[in-house]
C-alpha cells in the first residue's frame, strides 16, 4: 500500500510538472506575442514576451542575455534587441532547464551565441526525464546544449560590467543559477524567486524546499537597499520583495508541516486548503497555484528535503 501510494505521488508530481511547464507552450499563439523592452540602467534591459523574463546587458563587447524564452519568439526577441544594440548576442546563460527559459537556445547558438549553464541543466536538456505517463523525454537538439558548464561561480568581464554566475543548488530545479550584475546592482534570479503567484519547485527536476530557502537566503544576503531583483516571472522588485517571498514559503511550510506530522494524506491536506488565509496576500494567486504549492510542500516535508 505504501509503495502504491508513493508511486502515485510521484506520478502525480510528474503530471503536475508536465502540465505546469508545457501549459504555456500549448496555449500560446506566439504570432500574437509582443516583446516589451524595459530600460533598467545605462546599458541594461529586460525583455518580456512569453515565458521567463530575459535580462540583456548591451555594449561594445556584444550582448549578454539571461535566458532565451520559447523558440518561436527568437525572431521577435532579435528584432527587439536590434532596437537597443547593433551588436550580436555573444553570450547566453540559462537560469534553469525549463522550456520557457531555454527554448530559444538553439536559435541563439546558430546566431553565434555561446551558452553557459550549470552542469546539471545541460545534462537534463540532453537526457530529459520521461513524462508522467512514461513517454520518453525529448532531448534538446545538440546546438541548444550549453557549451560552457560550471559547478562554481563564474565571472565574466564585458561591457564594463562584472557578471557573476552563481550556482543555486537544488532550489526550483537542481541546475539553477543566480546572475549578479555587480555595477548595475541587479540580481536576476530565475524561477526560484517569482513575484507573482505562489512559489514553484519542480521536484522531478531536482528542486527542494530546503534548497529554495537556502537560495533565497543567499540572494537576500547579496541584495543591498537599492538592488533591483529580476524574478523569473513577475514584476521587478527589491530586497523586501525577496524577504516577502522567503517568508511566504516559511508560512506555507509551517501550515503544512503539522498536517504531515499528524499523518494526513496529501489529498486530505490539499482538501483542507491550509493556505486559505495566505491567498489574499499573494499577488496573482490562483487556486491551482495554491494547490501546487501545498503539494510540493507536503512532498518535500514528507521526504525531508
Ligand atoms: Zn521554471
Amino acid at each position: 500500500m505504501k509503495v502504491f501510494r508513493l508511486s502515485n505521488l510521484i506520478v502525480l508530481a510528474g503530471a503536475l510538472a508536465l502540465t505546469n511547464f508545457t501549459h504555456a507552450q500549448q496555449q500560446t499563439d506566439y504570432s500574437k506575442v509582443e516583446i516589451k523592452t524595459t530600460k533598467i540602467g545605462d546599458n541594461f534591459y529586460t525583455l518580456e514576451g512569453s515565458g521567463g523574463t530575459i535580462s540583456a546587458l548591451t555594449g561594445p563587447d556584444g550582448i549578454f542575455l539571461v535566458d532565451s524564452q520559447f523558440a518561436p519568439l527568437t525572431d521577435k526577441l532579435v528584432a527587439a534587441l536590434k532596437k537597443i544594440s547593433d551588436k550580436p548576442v555573444r553570450y547566453l546563460v540559462n537560469t534553469h532547464v525549463h522550456g520557457d527559459h531555454t527554448g530559444g537556445n538553439e536559435n541563439f547558438a546558430k546566431l553565434g551565441a555561446t551558452i553557459f549553464s550549470r552542469e546539471q541543466l545541460r545534462d537534463r536538456l540532453e537526457h530529459p526525464r520521461p513524462a508522467a505517463d512514461g513517454t520518453p523525454g525529448n532531448p534538446a537538439p545538440e546546438k541548444a546544449l550549453p557549451v560552457v558548464t560550471y559547478d562554481n561561480t563564474v565571472v565574466l568581464h564585458l561591457n564594463g560590467e562584472e557578471v557573476k554566475l552563481i550556482p543555486v543548488r537544488q532550489a526550483h530545479t537542481d541546475g539553477d543559477t543566480l546572475v549578479q550584475f555587480v555595477k548595475h546592482d541587479v540580481l536576476a534570479a530565475g524561477d526560484y524567486f517569482r513575484s507573482t503567484g505562489y512559489p514553484v519547485v519542480d521536484l522531478i527536476n531536482g528542486g527542494t524546499l530546503q534548497g529554495i530557502l537556502e537560495g533565497l537566503a543567499v540572494t537576500i544576503g547579496r541584495a543591498g537597499p537599492n538592488t533591483k531583483i529580476i524574478p523569473g516571472h513577475g514584476p521587478i522588485t527589491d530586497r523586501n520583495g525577496l524577504i516577502a517571498g522567503r517568508d511566504l514559503i516559511l508560512a506555507g511550510r509551517d501550515k503544512v508541516a503539522p498536517l504531515v506530522k499528524q499523518g494526513k494524506t496529501i489529498e486530505e491536506v490539499v482538501e483542507s486548503k491550509p493556505l486559505a488565509e495566505l491567498d489574499s496576500k499573494v499577488d496573482g494567486a490562483t487556486p491551482q497555484s495554491a494547490e501546487r504549492f501545498v503539494r510540493w510542500l507536503y512532498t518535500s516535508i514528507k521526504e525531508g528535503k
